[in-house]
């Protein structure tokens, strides 16, 4: 049973919590642990919208513990450090994103793979490895988190367009790379053109991909085209448009957040094909053997990516000049942009500017 952070830590914080499944936000003070020797204590200044936030904030995945303080895609500025840090300094801009925790011994540890962790600690909504307090996101005036789950922010990398990489970033750009469809070239297909969709089509076209959007939104076409840069525009409900691309792909990135069929993008890979998950619907996928036997094809998954990829991608992406397409949001307008993303209103992700919309209780103001 995890002990109630509220007892245990000593520092205030000031957030916002969905408090059931209604995912409903209002604020929420609660407490977080003092700077340990290898802690960084950052304020934070702005933090993306996930649609995992809103899988969590309704427990669409069944696992909410609540109060939820969601947020993983958080830029802050340190304003503390504990006495063993030895790479970030006060005053210095850092990201956290889907991780603050793991064992640091295990094989994937060892192998920079902390997401597959067994004592993995999730950003919110989790309990912590180190202390079985439950963890609070970046929906929140500050954090703190031990300086090996804190990532260095390059130089040229905008903070609020920047902050969505944090995990749209590298949970698609990890499982191009791990799955190797990396190569310049290749033909790759996007699902979903949302918040991982519209990273994903930047990354593969950097990576010097040849890029389908399949999307179920027609009047995305042209953004996807024009905008992104995408080469092909898909509507996935058209079947003639689907069945004249059969066996064209030598991937595709599977980024839909509900229920859809992916036997429809099985038929769309070449033999030897690839199609990976990232999306999380709350429900099963339908998957035939057929159409995986018939073409020696593969279903995968990927979950976000380990630090030193993290790091990786955010210099890879600072380098070519991505950044997420954004909608600024105070956080008093959360409730609202949830409401929104349900429906795909949004293009491509809210960011919080936190700092300049957060109203801490004058009592807590001057605590970070
Ligand atoms: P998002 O911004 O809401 O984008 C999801 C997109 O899916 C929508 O823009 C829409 O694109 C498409 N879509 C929505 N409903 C659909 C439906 N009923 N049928 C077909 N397509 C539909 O969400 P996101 O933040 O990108 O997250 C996407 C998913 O990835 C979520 O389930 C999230 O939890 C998961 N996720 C996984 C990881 C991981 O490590 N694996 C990390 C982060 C997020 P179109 O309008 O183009 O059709
Ligand atoms: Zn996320
Ligand atoms: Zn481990």
């Amino acid at each position: 049973m995890a002990k109630s952070p509220e007892s245990e830590h000593p520092i205030k914080a000031y957030g916002y919590a969905a408090r059931d499944t209604s995912g409903t936000f209002s604020p929420l003070t609660f407490s977080r642990r003092a700077t340990r020797d290898k802690d960084v204590r950052f304020k934070v200044l702005y933090c993306g919208i996930c649609h995992s936030d809103l899988h969590f904030a309704k427990n669409e995945w069944g696992v909410t513990t609540y109060p939820v303080v969601p947020g993983h895609e958080i830029v802050g500025v340190v304003t503390e450090v504990g006495s063993k840090v030895k790479t970030f300094k006060v005053g210095e801009t850092v990201g956290v994103g889907c991780l603050v925790g793991s064992c640091r011994s295990c094989q994937s540890c060892s192998n920079n793979l902390e997401q597959f962790c067994p004592k993995m600690t999730f950003t919110y909504a989790f309990p912590n490895y180190s202390d079985g307090t439950i963890t609070y996101g970046g929906y929140s005036d500050h954090m703190v988190a031990d300086e090996h789950f804190v990532l260095h922010w390059p130089d040229n990398l905008p903070l609020d367009s920047g902050a969505p990489l944090l995990c749209a970033g590298i949970t698609t750009y990890s499982p191009l790379k791990h799955y190797g469809l990396d190569k310049p070239g290749m033909k790759i297909g996007i699902v979903g053109l949302g918040g991982l969709g519209h990273v994903a089509v930047k990354i593969a076209k950097a990576l010097g991909a040849e890029v389908t959007v399949f999307s179920t939104t027609p009047d995305k076409k042209e953004e996807a085209l024009d905008g992104l840069k995408a080469d092909h525009f898909i509507v996935s409900k058209d079947m003639d448009q689907m069945q004249a691309a059969t066996g064209t792909l030598d991937g595709i990135l599977d980024t839909v957040s509900a229920s859809h069929p992916i036997v429809p993008f099985l038929n769309i890979l070449k033999t030897d094909g690839k199609l990976v998950l990232v999306g999380m619907p709350g429900v099963p996928h339908e998957l035939p053997a057929f159409p995986l036997v018939l073409g020696r094809k593969i279903v995968g998954g990927s979950n976000i990516g380990g630090l030193k990829e993290t790091q990786e991608m955010l210099d890879f992406c600072a380098k070519h000049g991505i950044t997420a397409d954004i909608e600024v949001i105070p956080i008093d307008y959360v409730n609202t942009a949830m409401d929104r993303l349900l429906k795909s209103d949004v293009r491509y992700r809210f960011v919080i500017d936190v700092a300049n919309s957060i109203k801490a209780p004058s009592e807590l103001r001057s605590r970070v």
